[in-house]
């Protein structure tokens, strides 16, 4: 299995403060459930199986520390959004895979934002609301387009508001209009998932970090007994009559899984806290999540401390599944200087964090749950995109009654369980794919705002 890279520290992970990691796993160990990987979701699930069931041993094994992975470093943004976005989704999934999808992700907004009041996660969780901006013409189009599909199919609370009003909310001479969506949370990444750590090891679930899981072995059951999954780790070894892969954007690393999904990245950056003259122009008072109304959109929001933290606008690529692209300087700039675009009065402003990571991206865009082999032991979630902040969770609950078998219905109310995962294509065909989509979006991006809107603007 090949090492995971050092990566620069994001913001949420930098300003955590101390961080007590738990001990790598050192000798054997026994256990009913072994998850691999401790972001949300691999916390998600074995918090759910141990209160199914309290009796049942599960044990989290993290090649680094808790929230190394994307859980550590996204753009804290929990929203109903899957995919590149409601009109795309209808696009290549048909409206009513839409309306299942956009209901389920409802409730996974809903319950995250349950969960953390219940289990007193110290996050610092908003709920402040969402603004999708169109910053030219034919992106107003579009997104009035959206809020109409929404509403022809039930929704509520998605709504256009004009120039006028969005500036009032947030103020940028680049605001023609927005969509409005009131579900949206923020949180703090890093505090979510190493909060989430905490009541995990509180329900009883072991936490091994530095702890990589080199390789997966099933030797034959003896005399009809089950057939356990040996998983090994640098110092020592794990039993396990079943196995969640909580991996995400690295599951290609495990034959296992297959090529279901590769890695793509993105990246971000956080300015130094703004001073109240420089808030002042742009108000941001109900500190509104921001995301624009692009392909490859940029999104945005302003932390507790009020920085501005960024991230988006260009893709990174490898070839392959190559996971070394955690910095890249060319996106960066480009984040700065879309801060500068947006607001040039903070063309001086220090940008003081930056970072970058891996998602996760099937096929055809749509996140993947289910059972791995016909024996119903093993299962796996991923390909969240950009969105799994706020599906986890739920996805978590899912992974754990797919493996107990004793479900109460959200398995069956997931609309990306077992579904058939067209895997990406062999080299070099994978990359090409990769390549040839990302230059499609991007050149639709620039026909919008570089054609578009000269014409539209006379
Ligand atoms: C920069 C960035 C910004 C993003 N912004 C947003 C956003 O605003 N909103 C949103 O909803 N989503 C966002 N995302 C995506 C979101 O963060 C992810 O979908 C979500 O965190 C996935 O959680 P996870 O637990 O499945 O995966 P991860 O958090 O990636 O966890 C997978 C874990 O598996 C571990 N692992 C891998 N291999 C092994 C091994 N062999 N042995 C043991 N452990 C292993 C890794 O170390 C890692 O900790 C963003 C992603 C990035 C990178």
């Amino acid at each position: 299995m090949r090492a995971l890279p050092d990566s620069p520290l994001s913001l949420w992970l930098a300003e955590y403060g101390e961080y007590q990691p738990e001990p790598p796993l050192a000798g054997h160990l026994s256990v009913d459930v072994a998850v691999i990987g401790a972001g949300y979701t691999g916390m998600a699930t074995a918090i759910a199986l141990k209160r199914r069931d309290p009796s049942l041993d599960v044990a989290v094994l993290e090649a680094k520390t808790v929230g190394y992975g994307a859980s550590g470093r996204n753009g804290s943004f929990a929203m109903t959004v899957i995919g590149l976005g409601f009109g795309t989704t209808a696009l290549l999934r048909g409206k009513k895979f839409l309306q299942r999808a956009h209901a389920y992700m409802e409730g996974c907004v809903d319950g995250l934002e349950r969960f953390i009041d219940e289990a007193g996660l110290q996050c610092d969780k908003i709920r402040p609301g969402f603004l999708r901006v169109a910053t030219t013409p034919s992106y107003v189009k579009r997104l009035q387009r959206q809020v109409e599909l929404m509403a022809s199919l039930g929704f509520q609370g998605i709504t256009w508001i004009g120039a006028g009003a969005t500036r009032e909310m947030v103020d940028s001479q680049r605001y023609l209009g927005a969509m409005w969506e009131p579900r949206l949370l923020l949180v703090d990444p890093a505090k979510l998932v190493r909060e989430e750590k905490r009541f995990a090891l509180e329900v009883g679930v072991r936490v091994f970090e530095s702890s990589p899981v080199l390789g997966i072995a099933r030797p034959q059951g003896a005399g009809g007994t089950d057939r356990l999954y040996r998983l090994a780790t640098p110092r020592g070894s794990v039993t396990a009559r079943k196995l969640a892969f909580a991996t995400n954007a690295y599951s290609h690393l495990f034959d296992e899984l297959g090529r279901k999904q590769l890695p793509a990245f993105t990246y971000m950056v956080a300015t130094e806290p703004l001073t109240e003259q420089q808030l002042a122009p742009i108000g941001w008072q109900g500190r509104q999540g921001i995301e624009d109304a692009r392909n490859l959109i940029h999104y945005y929001r302003l932390t507790p401390d009020k920085r501005i933290v960024m991230g988006g606008g260009p893709v990174g690529l490898t070839r392959g599944g190559d996971l070394d692209r955690d910095r890249d300087e060319k996106s960066w700039r480009h984040l700065e200087q879309h801060i500068h675009w947006l607001w040039p009065h903070l063309s001086d402003v220090a940008v003081t964090h930056r970072w970058g990571g891996p998602f996760s991206v099937t096929l055809d865009l749509t996140p993947a749950l289910g059972y791995v082999g016909a024996e119903r032991s093993a299962v796996y979630g991923l390909g969240c995109i950009g969105h799994g902040v706020s599906m986890s969770y739920r996805n978590g609950q899912v992974l754990a009654e797919l493996l107990l078998g004793d479900g109460d219905g959200l398995a069956a109310g997931c609309p990306f369980v077992n579904r058939r995962v067209i895997p990406w294509p062999a080299e070099p065909l994978a990359t090409a794919a990769k390549y040839a989509l990302r230059g499609y979006l991007q050149a639709e991006d620039a026909f919008h705002e570089k054609v578009l809107a000269r014409i539209e603007h006379g």
